[in-house]
């Protein structure tokens, strides 16, 4: 395997920004600039052991944090498949798949680089685990007494590595664009933390997408030309598909022998596992599908799970790819001529703006943000979420495609699983554990938010303005999943009505005291209440209904 850190074209560019993210090299002086230890406990003396050097499952770059403050001729490499991080979620067994694949390759990488690599497999007899587990036993072995690790991307492990016995520098995850601490910054003394302004600050920094001090094209944002249905005879080209290699079938069947009850097809597994993969999925997605990203982007498509979508997450989320290198990628296409601006722009957003923000969002808001619950919402997650029978077209789509591919795109997301999930009042807490465990690219430092914040409004509004509600009409407009389905999109009431439709109104009434001191909720709030009280009744009437079905596990 070989990883590739070639020479990137950047339209409209800050260089000096990029290079000192080490994105156009991968050099030790152009990290210098960003590593600095902000958790250290013990002291650096003259002692020249071995330290351990701590790479997690989705720290697979090759200028990881921990790995540029180390020592070749010194130091060990730790990385380690162990059951807690398995299992703290019942993981589709594809991304236990891809995780693990990722790193046996990685490791290899290591080894062929001249590192001494420590690698422990889930079925090696003397696994105790857990990370901390390997670190002792390995600190034991090679007689280390120090750690470095880079910052997880979660609480859970954060504490328990805070809580490790023996001296562990942390060093920042360097690999994205914010920081947590220039987050934090940026944060501090705003009434309201929207994403759109978070993202101009971003494009300022990087010069993506900039001329001067003023946006490519005079707009931030073109997403007013995007969002449009899809013609029959445009479409897309899906990404590319590799066969399981020596490393990732010796997975699959490690896989297969221990995670078979989990939800999700683990065969045929045909995602990237390495840098070189994942560059080709990227290479792939810049030539056919960018340039109809922006038009495209919030259609759905009976039998086409992936659309113009890149099918990058995962391969972002582990490290694999770079986020800057992926934008400088989508930049150079739109300079070349090759993608139109409401594309690149709308694709590059999703990357500086809402996935940095998403993450600026998690760790500024602590451990706590995930149990949020501003509406006080309880019913439990339904069958329908783990394949149970349905005639809802949409929710069939979206759970039949989660299963076999493990990915779903953001509208079916957002605006199918997670709107259903938020309209019905299901708890999310087990929304939050249903999104986190399905899918591919599911690392709570990313999930959460989207989850608890944009998808169920749980944390009353810190992400998004408004609840991300609709009913079956915005279905119906983006998809062609309405035409297939048992209920009638355009009934507003009676027990063949389209689910959305009926209990869009309800979740209007349940919380129209809290909504109507937001403006932008406060106009539905009103329209529902102008409408006559016989339409109201027959409405709640029919919500009720639907609900005690769904309480009594009856498929809908
Ligand atoms: C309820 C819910 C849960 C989600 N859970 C996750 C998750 O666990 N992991 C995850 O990576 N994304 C998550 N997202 C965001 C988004 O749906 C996925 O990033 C996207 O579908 C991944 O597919 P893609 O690579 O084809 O994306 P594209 O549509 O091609 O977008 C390009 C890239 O932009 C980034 N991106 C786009 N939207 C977001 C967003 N809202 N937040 C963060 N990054 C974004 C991703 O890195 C993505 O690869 C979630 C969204 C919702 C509504
Ligand atoms: S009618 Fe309603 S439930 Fe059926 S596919 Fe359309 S939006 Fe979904």
């Amino acid at each position: 395997m070989r990883l590739r850190s070639g020479p990137l074209l950047l339209g409209g560019r800050n260089d000096t920004f990029l290079l000192s993210l080490g994105c156009l090299g991968s050099s030790h002086e152009s990290y210098a600039l960003r590593i600095y230890p902000y958790v250290v406990r013990g002291t650096d003396g003259p002692v020249k052991e071995p330290r351990l050097i701590l790479i997690l499952g989705d720290q697979l770059s090759p200028n990881i944090a921990g790995l540029q403050s180390a020592d070749k001729d010194r130091d060990v490499v730790v990385m380690a498949e162990v059951m807690a991080e398995a299992t703290y979620v019942p993981h589709h067994p594809k991304k236990i798949a891809l995780v693990l694949s990722a790193m046996r390759k990685y490791a290899e990488w290591l080894k062929q680089e001249g590192w001494t690599v420590a690698y422990t497999q889930l079925d090696d007899p003397r696994n105790s685990g857990s990370i901390t587990g390997e670190l002792l036993h390995h600190a034991t072995n090679f007689g280390a007494t120090k750690v470095i690790a880079t910052e997880p991307g979660e609480w859970r492990l954060n504490t328990e590595l805070t809580d490790f016995p023996l001296p562990l520098t942390m060093l920042p995850d360097s690999r994205f664009i914010t920081s947590t601490s220039d987050f934090a910054n940026w944060a501090k003394d705003r009434k309201e933390l929207r994403m759109e302004w978070f993202y101009r600050d971003v494009r300022r920094k990087t010069g993506l997408l900039m001329e001067g001090d003023k946006p490519a094209g005079g707009k931030w944002n073109f997403d007013s030309d995007n969002r449009k249905v899809a013609p029959i005879d445009v479409r897309p080209v899906p990404p590319p598909a590799f066969a399981p290699d020596k490393h990732v079938s010796a997975v699959l069947d490690l896989v297969e022998a221990r995670f078979a009850a989990n939800f999700g097809d683990l065969r045929p597994f045909s995602y990237a596992t390495d840098r070189d993969q994942a560059l080709q999925v990227l290479d792939h997605f810049i030539t056919h599908n960018l340039p109809h990203f922006g038009d495209y982007q919030d259609v759905m498509i009976r039998g086409e799970p992936t659309l113009w979508h890149s099918v990058i997450s995962p391969y972002l989320n582990i490290g694999l790819l770079s986020p800057l290198e992926v934008c400088a990628r989508a930049v150079s296409a739109w300079t070349l001529g090759a993608a139109p601006l409401n594309a690149v722009e709308g694709f590059i957003r999703q990357i500086i703006g809402w996935r940095e923000y998403v993450r600026g969002i998690y760790f500024l808001k602590g451990p706590d943000y995930v149990s949020s619950n501003a509406l006080g919402h309880s019913r439990k997650l339904p069958d329908v979420y783990w394949g149970g029978e349905t005639g809802m077209q949409c929710m069939k789509e979206a759970v039949a495609q989660t299963r076999s591919h493990a990915y779903a795109h953001h509208i079916q997301r957002l605006m199918v699983t997670g709107n259903f999930a938020l309209l019905a009042g299901i708890d999310p807490q087990q929304v939050h554990e249903w999104y986190l465990s399905v899918y591919i690219d599911a690392f709570e430092w990313v999930e959460a938010p989207n989850t608890i914040g944009m998808s169920q409004y749980a944390d009353s509004g810190v992400l998004a303005s408004k609840p991300y509600v609709s009913s079956g009409a915005y279905i119906a407009r983006m998809s062609d999943y309405c035409a297939g389905c048992v209920y009638d999109v355009r009934a507003k009431s009676g027990r063949m009505a389209c689910p959305f439709n009926v209990l869009y109104w309800h979740f209007i009434d349940r919380h129209a005291d809290q909504f109507r001191s937001n403006p932008r909720m406060a106009v539905i709030c009103r329209s529902w209440e102008k409408r006559n009280a016989s339409d109201r009744a027959q409405i709640m009437a029919d919500a009720e209904e639907l609900l005690i079905r769904l309480d009594q596990g009856e498929p809908l």
